[in-house]
């Protein structure tokens, strides 16, 4: 069962193209500064989903993206890693951030850690350095590195330089979702 904080089904700034994003619940790295400190708290998420149906909401938006945000993703990756190899049979792409450095994933004990990095197509990786200005369109601060895995988002390495965007959502309910990775602030 995945613990979920958040599930936005459709959004542009959260990976390249249209992205469904899923905020898992629970993080270790307690980076200060950090703008989601409500997906931290290992508790409970507020949606608990079984990967099976998560993998069925997935394939019926057909986004170019699934992206996995936070919290820490890699603290559920067994159930991730089962999300991200069936979405990615279906030719969705799928994208991770991650407090944890590529190099640490990579040399995991935890062979699901490693399992799901196998899987991504794109990894942000690294802690939030809230004094690092940020360089990269999906990385809140500029310590953080996109890293590409494979073909499919070649064409978006050209394109992540620079600051990201905010979106604002209007949910069914009435309820909105502010996310991405901009600035309120004017130049
Ligand atoms: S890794 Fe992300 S979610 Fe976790 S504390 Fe750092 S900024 Fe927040």
């Amino acid at each position: 069962m995945l613990s979920i904080h958040t599930i936005l089904k459709r959004s542009r700034v959260n990976g390249p193209g249209t992205s469904f994003v899923v905020w898992l619940q629970g993080c270790i790295h307690a980076c200060p500064g950090c703008c989601n400190t409500a997906a931290c708290v290992r508790k409970p998420g507020r949606l608990l989903v079984e990967p099976d149906e998560l993998i069925r909401q997935v394939l019926a938006e057909r986004p170019d993206c699934l992206s996995f945000s936070g919290g820490e993703p890699f603290l559920q990756a067994r159930e991730l890693a089962q999300v991200a190899g069936a979405v990615r049979a279906a030719g969705i792409g799928v994208l991770a951030w991650s407090g944890y450095e590529y190099e640490d994933l990579l040399a995991s004990r935890n062979p699901w850690q490693r399992e799901l990095l196998a899987r991504l197509d794109i990894l942000i990786s690294g802690p939030y350095l809230q004094d690092v200005p940020q360089r990269e369109i999906w990385a809140g601060s500029g310590n953080q590195r996109t890293l590409f895995f494979g073909s499919r988002f070649a064409d978006w390495q050209a394109r992540i330089a620079g600051r990201g965007h905010i979106e604002c959502t209007i949910l069914q309910d009435g309820s909105g979702v502010v996310t991405g990775f901009g600035s309120f602030s004017t130049p």
